[in-house]
């Protein structure tokens, strides 16, 4: 292995790669995940998108997507991913028990993510997007370093929820300033990191852990999502800032980041999430998924 670089493998099959983290659980990292592939795979174009369930604690994709049978192995002894609404979806909840607990140690849980990123017949894939663990320890950290990262544009753009909207970045080269003799060997795919808080201190905090670590990693932080900014009354249509108000705008301004996108508390969010039924796919006349994208949604 060379020195001072990790060494970082593409997913076989895999053209870009986007990870979306959150420092703290509980934000709407998976609901973000899941609405951000269903997007891209309803988006122009017909992309093909999975996406991987690498929160092995508490793998919420079989839920999201309705699917708990387990998947079967192909001929290269590959798993097949299940496909659901048009989507490859992948989950450690389809290989074990859910509702058993299991005491992940540090080892496990690092050949439990290969395994799902390697062990996997993904491809061919133009996305995959990865639901990453909450935190930013030595799993979030690996994972990270373990993906390779990209030198071109990481996404196209596409919008998917409450006004969350990726758009396409100028070339970027976290390489840059790196003597080529120091670069891995093998070819570059797109890839960055969304990451996803509440507008509470406690959870700004870890978001930004999060951001300055793959911002440490050389992974492009495509932008900050705040989810559950606010709650309109639906009585009186009164708005409350339940979780506080402006620290996302501020966390990016300071980490230099985008604010890609603000989304309300939306019961229908959760039901929907609940049901096995994300709502950019069952509900996509829902006011919460854009109808068309605007550049607007990116401020
Ligand atoms: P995380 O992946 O960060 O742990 P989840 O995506 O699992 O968080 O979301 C936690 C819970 O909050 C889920 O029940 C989800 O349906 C709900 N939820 C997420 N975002 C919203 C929202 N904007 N409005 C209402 N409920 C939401």
């Amino acid at each position: 292995m060379r020195r001072g670089l990790p060494r970082k493998f593409p997913v076989a099959g895999v053209a870009r790669t986007v990870v979306v983290a959150s420092g703290k659980g509980g934000v709407g990292k998976s609901t973000t995940a899941v609405n951000l592939a269903l997007a891209l795979a309803q988006s122009e174009g017909d992309e093909r998108v999975g996406i991987l369930d690498a929160d092995i604690y508490g793998p919420s994709i079989p839920i999201m997507m309705k699917r708990h049978d387990e998947p079967r192995v192909n001929k290269q002894n590959l798993i097949v991913p299940h496909v659901q609404y048009g989507v490859k979806c992948m989950s450690m909840g389809f290989l074990v028990d859910a509702s058993k607990p299991i005491v992940w140690r540090g080892l496990m849980i690092m050949s439990g993510i290969q395994k799902l990123l390697r062990g996997v017949a993904w491809g061919p894939l133009d996305y995959l997007i990865v639901d990453m663990p909450p935190g930013t320890g030595d799993t979030q950290l690996s994972i990270a370093q373990s993906i390779p990262v990209d030198g071109g544009d990481a996404i196209s753009f596409v919008s998917f929820l409450g006004g969350c909207a990726l758009r396409k970045r100028p070339p970027f080269s976290p390489l840059e300033g790196i003597p080529t003799r120091m670069q891995p060997p093998f070819p570059f795919f797109p890839r960055g990191a969304v990451i996803v808080t509440t507008p509470q201190d406690v959870a700004l905090v870890d978001a930004r852990k999060g951001a300055a670590m793959f911002q440490q990693t050389g992974v492009p932080v495509l932008g900050l999502v705040q989810n559950m900014s606010r709650f309109v009354c639906p009585g009186c249509g009164r708005e409350s800032h339940i979780f506080g108000r402006g620290g996302a705008a501020r966390l990016a301004a300071e980490m230099n980041v985008d604010l890609i996108g603000d989304v309300p508390i939306d019961p229908a969010i959760q039901e929907t999430s609940d049901a096995g039924l994300p709502i950019v796919y069952s509900q996509p006349q829902s006011e919460q998924v854009p109808q068309s994208p605007s550049v607007k949604a990116v401020r």
